[in-house]
């Protein structure tokens, strides 16, 4: 088996090939490790081999692993990839530096409610459903540009992208290159797009964040 130090060498060339390829600066392209379902143990080793970016889509369970880690290393920067309900507002401000699922006006006002009361610079990345699945979490292609706008001008939040997750059973090209275009009619620069199996197809398509688990932690232990 191969270690974390070597997953994660192998990715970030990847990573670096695929972006060269289109004439881009690897280091634009930020490698999100989402550590959801493994420990804090298999966390460390990451961090230790020079991560630090880490992803987790469940609120509770970053809450969890993180802040003994965020004790120990003042530089770590975390991103919640998965859905935010309201009431978890203000833990996921509290831990995290980057939430990447804004999707509705009620999570908008609770976020910037809570960055306000506690101090707190919270970036954020609204979420399109891109493929207009119905069990996908995001809002629709053709709304987006407006909800950016929204969230702000009425609830004032740092926008700093989008972010989609592509149907898993049709080639992610013409996605990522929608979300591209979104992003461009909604004036954001980064684009959160780029999992295990299709980060090279995004980083060609303008991925400015990929979010990578299995190919560096290896197989999920459960399914999440
Ligand atoms: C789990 C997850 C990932 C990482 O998926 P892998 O296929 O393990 O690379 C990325 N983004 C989100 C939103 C996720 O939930």
């Amino acid at each position: 088996m191969e270690t974390a130090s070597e997953n994660l060498d192998t990715i970030r060339a990847r990573i670096a090939a695929a972006a060269r390829e289109q004439g881009r600066e690897p280091n634009d392209i930020r490698l999100i490790a989402v550590s959801k379902t493994f420990d804090s143990e298999a966390i460390r080793a990451l961090i230790d081999a020079g991560q630090r970016d880490f992803g987790e889509n469940r609120v509770q369970e970053a809450a969890a692993k993180f802040p003994p880690l965020r004790a120990e290393f003042s530089n770590l920067h975390l991103h919640l990839v998965g859905p935010l309900q309201s009431n978890k507002a203000a833990d996921a401000v509290a831990l995290f530096d980057v939430i990447h699922s804004v999707d509705r006006d009620k999570i908008a006002a609770s976020i910037a409610k809570e960055t306000a009361k506690q101090g707190r610079t919270i970036r954020c990345y609204v979420q399109v459903n891109i493929g207009e699945e119905a069990q996908k979490a995001g809002v629709a292609p053709g709304e987006t540009a407006a909800f950016v706008e929204r969230c702000r001008s009425v609830h004032g939040l740092l926008i700093d992208g989008l972010m989609a997750i592509p149907p898993v059973d049709e080639p992610p090209g013409p996605f990522f290159a929608l979300l591209a275009k979104l992003a461009r009619e909604s004036s954001v620069s980064g684009l959160s797009m780029g999992m295990s199996d299709d980060f090279e197809t995004a980083v060609a398509f303008g991925s400015t964040d990929v979010r990578i688990g299995r190919a560096l932690f290896g197989h999920r232990p459960r399914q999440i």
